[in-house]
């Protein structure tokens, strides 16, 4: 069978399998789109039904999450955790809390976290969860009980060597902390190493909390560095203004580029003079506000409430909120202003005409599962240190954070070059990540 067809047949098992998930079916589809010159190379790879076995979670866990409002009302989310694969090492993915969460959406971010923990050089397999609950106005007490009857039930299904979650949208330190009590409160013993992005006093680790922005930046300096490009003096655009969003901002300027522009779902701001990131910081980190409240007391920002941060012009384009934010019109946009590199702190941010545009333009794309792996790298670093019991000071971990990186762009670049498809970072980051899981899954016979 050609390789075209034998694609397309995997390909159509997915579907079936997998009805009314389009974002699993869009990660499958582009991570196939690139096996398609391995497998004509290498045909063993097409063998031993490792593309299905790579496609088919190892475990699919859904949960009822009942929990009681501040009225008093019971409610009622859904959790989900998905064991994706784990030949490289325990389960390592985020727990995710929005409203927009369902089991393809937590799949299709499990299947990107196999290939990204593998790019990280580093021994964690893929995995991901969370829920539909909408943490935007709840009180702490409504988040506390929420996280307690989360996990009340995860708790069984996790553990150090078994599967270990961190943060992602809506999950950041304080609900990790009120996740990480009640895990120690349900199993007796404090084993630091079940959850990462913990508080620094009890087991978290330095550089966590910035790491998948600083990460997405070293990767963007370093690919720039490529074409004999820097940060110094050029204008970035950043979508999001999270915790991803926030760091990536901050080590951006911190790098000599201006923030000209930063959003959340109700709008963006557009900062022509650069972000006050500290003043950004109080607003969503301490005051949980939005974006609009920045451009209230930051001089010379303007908000634009439901306007499109990807009319900004810019040299550097850094995707940092949610999937899919960025389409093909948008590519066309950023391009036509001038836009050279963008990189994905966000996952799957780019739809797939998004890619292809850049891809087909001049444009220096990283993907995702390349460029935003600082954090999940970091929460490994964090599980090093929970195992000697020792915490490593900020600059001995950022500059391991900084070579992570730096090695996964010369991974990327490089396996890139060996199927002549040079500066292609998607067809890199794809093949890269595959092959090492797929040697793995191999060496472990047919499980
Ligand atoms: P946060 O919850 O801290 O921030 C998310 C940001 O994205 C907020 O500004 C939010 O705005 C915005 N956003 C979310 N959904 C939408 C939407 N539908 N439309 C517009 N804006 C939206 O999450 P993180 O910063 O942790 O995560 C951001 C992205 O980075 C996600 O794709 C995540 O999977 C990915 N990622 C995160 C890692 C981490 O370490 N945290 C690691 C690797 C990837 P609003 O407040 O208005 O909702």
């Amino acid at each position: 069978m050609n390789v075209d067809d034998l694609v397309s047949d995997f390909y159509q098992l997915v579907l079936r399998r997998n009805a009314g998930e389009p974002e699993f079916h869009q990660a499958v589809s582009e991570v196939l789109e690139s096996l398609k010159i391995v497998l004509a190379k290498d045909p063993e790879y097409g063998e031993k039904g490792l593309v299905q076995r790579l496609c088919e979670p190892e475990r699919q866990i859904i949960f009822r999450v009942p929990w009681v409002d501040d009225q008093g009302q019971v409610q009622v989310n859904r959790g989900f955790r998905v064991q994706f694969n784990s030949v490289l090492g325990p389960y390592k993915g985020g727990l995710r809390f929005h409203p927009s969460v369902n089991l393809g959406i937590i799949k299709f971010l499990g299947f990107e976290q196999i290939f990204k923990n593998s790019l990280t050089g580093l021994p964690i397999g893929g995995g991901k969860g969370g829920s539909d609950f909408d943490p935007k106005g709840k009180s702490e007490l409504e988040i506390m009980r929420f996280c307690q009857s989360f996990m009340t039930e995860l708790n069984r299904h996790i553990g150090e060597y078994t599967d270990v979650p961190a943060g992602d949208i809506g999950v950041g330190g304080r609900e990790i902390g009120f996740l990480f009590g009640q895990y120690r409160r349900l199993n007796n013993r404090h084993e630091s190493g079940v959850l990462t992005g913990k508080g620094l006093t009890w087991g978290g680790s330095l550089v966590r909390t910035e790491a998948t922005g600083y990460g997405t930046v070293y990767f963007t300096q370093r690919m720039m560095e490529e074409h004999g490009e820097s940060l110094s003096g050029a204008k970035v655009v950043v979508s999001g203004s999270g915790n991803v969003a926030i760091y990536a901002m901050q080590k951006a300027q911190q790098l000599g580029a201006t923030v000209v522009a930063f959003s959340d779902s109700s709008g963006y701001v557009s900062t022509p003079g650069g972000v006050d990131v500290e003043l950004l910081r109080e607003i969503k980190e301490v005051r949980r506000g939005r974006v609009g409240e920045y451009a209230e007391q930051a001089e010379g920002a303007e908000f634009h409430a439901k306007g499109n941060v990807w009319e900004v012009a810019c040299d550097v384009a850094l995707p940092c909120a949610t999937q899919n934010e960025l389409n093909g019109d948008d590519a066309k946009m950023l391009v036509a202003n001038g836009c050279k590199y963008v990189a994905e702190g966000a996952n799957m941010p780019s739809t797939p005409e998004a890619v292809e545009y850049f891809r087909k333009s001049s444009i220096n794309f990283a993907p995702g599962k390349a460029a935003n792996a600082g954090g999940v790298a970091t929460s490994a670093l964090e599980m090093q240190q929970n195992a000697t019991r020792d915490s490593w000071s900020f600059e001995y971990t950022d500059e391991r954070l900084q070579g992570i990186m730096s090695n996964i762009f010369e991974n990327c670049a490089k396996t890139a070059a060996t199927y002549d498809r040079e500066h292609d970072y998607v067809v890199g980051a794809n093949i890269a990540g595959f092959k090492k899981v797929a040697n793995a899954m191999l060496a472990q016979g047919i499980i």
